[in-house]
């Protein structure tokens, strides 16, 4: 789900919009509230474009991002993951363990996106649209999901309180849609559910049925929201939408539900940070590992691989490797960090074969981690060892060669 909000109407959503508030009114017969000055910022959710830049409302108009490119709206953090990045660690992880932890994933990731939703529902009018219209209400989600890159999202069939059942083509995990789409049906739902995804053809078709009883234990069990926000709006942004301008970088297909990076050609989808955060969570909790070195070299495979085949190197790439100013070669890789939310990576230096990066308002620690360390190995040709620690919402990391090959 996207870092979203609510905000006035677009002309894109004003016909639904209209259509909810007169049903919702006319089944409660509730007088409209007149309108004084400004529109308070909670009535619907926008599901337009920025003509002016480019950038999808969910993330102009409704989302409030700081400097650091992080949601204003705890604990609503979303972030830009690489499709492929997350099927690396995922599928790399139940090698490891040598389980299926499909389970996990997806009721760790459910539970991530209903609070995700849950915030996104608030607002009077809008919590008596969901109780009476929540048709409508998925057909909105529907809408803003487009945007995300999780695929693109259709309704096949809903009966209210039993159970809701999607269409999707590229379809951007099989291990989380079911997450996301069992996510939503809580939040809406308020009640529990059972979630499966099946192919039909070319794309999947994922149900969620009701459940008379809440199976899921843990319900509230979530990693915390990571991170400190910073609360500053001072940076390059759209003057029309607010958006980030760094976001440019992206290029939306909303007919396709697919977000691609325009410099890298790389796949992204935006999602929650609680998602990986409250599965690697649940995977410490209920087989009691210590998963970080491992997810921090799992993750470091993967980015020394991307480097290495110049997956990163966008116009302005500082020469070869091997020649070019070191600090300007690891500033160009690791500001891929804050154009995916990730965190901001404020102090990049290297000496002496040992690399030092401060991170603020860091998203995920063992992606991050796992990014400067494959990052260093690939651009030093070199294992490498990395210390670190969090003080205040930053992240203090340094990376030195490693004693032990490997
Ligand atoms: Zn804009």
């Amino acid at each position: 789900m996207c870092v979203m909000g609510f905000g006035q109407s677009t002309d894109e959503t004003m016909s639904l919009c209209e259509e909810e508030e007169r049903a919702a009114m006319k089944a409660k017969k509730v007088k409209k509230p007149e309108k004084k000055g400004r529109k308070p910022k909670s009535t619907f959710l926008h599901s337009g474009i920025c003509k002016t830049c480019g950038v999808p409302h969910p993330w102009g108009k409704d989302a409030e991002i700081d400097s650091d490119n992080t949601s204003l709206l705890p604990p609503m953090r979303g972030v830009f993951y690489e499709t492929e990045e997350l099927e690396h660690l995922l599928g790399g992880l139940e090698e490891t363990v040598g389980l299926s932890l499909s389970n996990i994933y997806i009721t760790a990731h459910k539970r991530a996106v209903s609070m995700f939703v849950s915030n996104m529902l608030q607002g009077f009018t809008v919590d008596m649209a969901r109780r009476l219209l929540s048709r409508i209400v998925y057909m909105r989600i529907i809408q803003l999901v487009n945007w995300c890159g999780l695929g693109k999202v259709s309704l096949r069939s809903y009966k209210k309180g039993k159970w809701l059942e999607l269409g999707v083509s590229d379809i951007w995990s099989e291990r989380l849609f079911p997450g996301d789409v069992a996510g939503v049906w809580t939040a809406v739902e308020g009640k529990d559910c059972s979630v499966k995804l099946r192919r039909a053809g070319n794309s999947w078709v994922c149900r969620a049925e009701a459940l008379l009883e809440w199976e899921d234990r843990f319900t509230e069990r979530l990693h915390p929201p990571a991170g400190v926000l910073m609360g500053t709006k001072d940076y390059p942004r759209c003057p029309v939408c607010g958006a980030p301008d760094e976001f440019k970088c992206y290029q939306w297909d909303r007919k396709k539900g697919l977000i691609k990076e325009r410099d890298t050609g790389i796949s992204v989808a935006h999602n929650t940070v609680g998602c990986v955060n409250t599965a690697l969570f649940e995977i410490r909790e209920e087989l009691g590992k210590d998963l970080l070195d491992i997810v921090t070299r799992m993750e470091a495979e993967f980015i020394k691989k991307r480097v290495a085949e110049g997956r990163y190197e966008r116009g302005r790439t500082p020469g070869c490797i091997g020649t070019a100013d070191r600090n300007e070669v690891y500033s160009h890789y690791l500001d891929i960090i804050k154009r995916r939310c990730m965190g901001n990576p404020i102090e990049v230096s290297f000496s002496n074969k040992t690399l030092e990066v401060t991170v603020r308002n860091p998203g995920n620690e063992e992606l991050l981690l796992g990014r400067i360390l494959g990052t260093y190995e690939a651009v030093e040709g070199t294992p490498g060892q990395i210390d670190w620690q969090v003080v205040q919402g930053v992240l203090e990391a340094k990376v030195t060669p490693s004693n032990v090959m490997g």
